[in-house]
């Protein structure tokens, strides 16, 4: 099945989130636990949670993406902003128990000049004593495009996060396709390959989603812009190996495009359509110029 959604807004609560992905063609989605630059999360309602549920299983929404406020940062210079974010992650995770099972996503972090591996040691204690063993939540790692200061630019600074924490199997990966692409990993040109060293670092039981992004910047420049699906370097061709591609196509794709409702609909039915007419040469190659 394509588990295909976008980032949507949570302002009108969880069933209301639902139905306008439904209406997009969508049957999953991802959305901010709080306003992404941070602060307290609105009060969760248990009626809402309990009609989102009812509508999810009516009209076979699979599992979902929470992501985490932009700001936290757990392996900041600031003790201050790391024991907030420190405290927003637990809150976070305590309130996606509420629709047990989904998966909670995070930017592992900047750690603003005191070096990457300390950041990998600030971010792996958090996740250390925030961690439960009894949560259903599965929290993903993002891996991202490598500026400034950022961890997780590299499959092996995930990996090293993963393996400082106990409850390592409470933990995933989100691979965003603009940000590997501007780290430096050849989804364009060598899909294969890259997957291969996915799975030979981290191992590809670890990878949980996709953020499905064109990227405004050539490869490997380590910018992190996202462009709409086909209009930047990454291209249609490449979208449709990926969304096709057997270690990935049973996995949740989230477009987090520059897009507004309308924009993201045109997505989610060129991709639907390079998924399901994938042998049809002629259509396919409609599609690309699109
Ligand atoms: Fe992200
Ligand atoms: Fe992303
Ligand atoms: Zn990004």
């Amino acid at each position: 099945m394509f588990h295909i959604g976008c980032h949507l807004s949570i302002s009108g609560g969880f069933r209301a989130m639902a139905e306008q992905a439904v209406s997009i063609g969508a049957n999953t989605m991802q959305f901010f636990t709080r306003n992404p630059r941070g602060g307290n999360a609105k009060a969760l309602d248990t009626g809402d949670l309990a009609a989102f549920q009812e509508f999810a299983a009516e009209n076979g929404i699979g599992v979902i993406l929470a992501h985490a406020s932009y700001t936290l940062n757990l392996c900041s210079a600031d003790a201050k902003i790391c024991a907030f974010a420190r405290d927003t992650l637990a809150d976070d995770i305590s309130r996606m128990e509420r629709i047990p099972g989904q998966l909670y996503n995070f930017h592992p972090g900047s750690h603003g000049g005191q070096g990457t591996e300390n950041g990998i040691d600030f971010i792996a204690g958090a996740l250390n004593s925030v961690l439960k063993a009894e949560q259903t939540t599965t929290v993903l790692l993002e891996t991202m495009a490598g500026k400034g200061s950022e961890v997780g630019g590299s499959f092996s600074e995930l990996r090293a996060i993963i393996d400082r924490v106990e409850l390592s199997d409470k933990l995933g990966v989100c691979l965003d396709t603009c940000h590997v692409y501007d780290a430096g990993y050849d989804i364009v040109g060598g899909l294969d390959g890259v997957l291969e060293e996915f799975d030979a670092v981290i191992g590809l039981s670890k990878l949980r989603a996709i953020h499905l992004n064109d990227s405004k910047n050539p490869f490997a420049s380590h910018k992190d812009r996202h462009e709409k699906i086909g209009l930047g370097s990454i291209g249609m061709a490449a979208f449709e190996r990926i969304i096709n591609h057997p270690a990935l196509r049973e996995l949740p794709f989230l477009l987090e495009t520059p897009n507004e409702i309308p924009g993201y609909a045109e997505e989610i039915a060129a991709l639907t359509l390079l998924r399901s007419k994938k042998h049809d040469e002629k259509f396919c190659a409609k599609v690309h110029i699109l």
